[in-house]
């Protein structure tokens, strides 16, 4: 069994926090172990915690529409959220179960080492940027410690907001741009005198 294999088992049975006591599944995430580009969105909502697999809902429908729109598909990315089972009737999570789930993703990032990481939505953003809003920062890449890192709107808004899909739209196709440039210059490289929060914005060209 693969250490990632090994941690999602581990996970199914995590009883760290109250959404243990409600889920039906937990959902660890999905996609190849060493993915290149690592979506993180906020907590599964009904569909998925049926299925035991991350958005497979109206927001995952529009989520593997806008993967498809910039030339990668489904199966070649890597799916999770900063929490692993539903929080009932899809509140929004409490900082504890944030905070009882933060390990799990910590040991993803680690084990799958995506050249580039997308947070969907201000909850995921909030795990790795929690003073960032993400009115002003969705769609600009940085280096957070050695990686590409872009917060995107979360797909869901799309569904509820018209205008929102072509932000989100447009948010997305700066997405191979920056997995190119991590291709070819890993962000040690291209950001050696990182600021002391160990964040900098990364300008893209053109
Ligand atoms: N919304 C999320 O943030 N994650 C899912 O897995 C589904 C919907």
């Amino acid at each position: 069994m693969s250490e990632l294999e090994e941690l999602h088992r581990r996970i199914a049975s995590c009883p760290d926090c109250d959404l243990c006591r409600t889920r039906s599944h937990v959902v660890p995430g999905e996609g190849p172990p060493d993915a290149e580009v690592l979506f993180v969105g906020e907590a599964p909502g009904f569909y998925e915690d049926q299925q035991a697999r991350p958005f497979v809902g109206p927001a995952g429908r529009f989520l593997d529409e806008l993967i498809g729109s910039i030339g990668l598909r489904r199966e070649q990315v890597f799916i999770t959220n900063v929490v692993k089972c539903r929080p009932p009737n899809n509140r929004d999570p409490l900082p504890g179960e944030m905070e009882a789930c933060r390990k799990y993703l910590q040991h993803q990032i680690e084990l799958i080492r995506p050249k580039v990481i997308v947070s969907l939505g201000r909850y995921s953003l909030a795990w790795f940027s929690p003073r960032d809003p993400i009115s002003k920062v969705h769609g600009q890449a940085k280096v957070k410690d050695s990686v590409y890192f872009i917060p995107m709107y979360h797909p869901a808004a799309a569904l509820h907001a018209g205008n929102m899909r072509h932000i989100i739209e447009e948010d997305f196709r700066k997405i191979p741009a920056v997995l190119e440039q991590a291709r070819q210059a890993p962000p040690q490289q291209a950001a050696p005198d990182l600021e002391p929060e160990q964040m900098r914005l990364f300008q893209l060209d053109g």
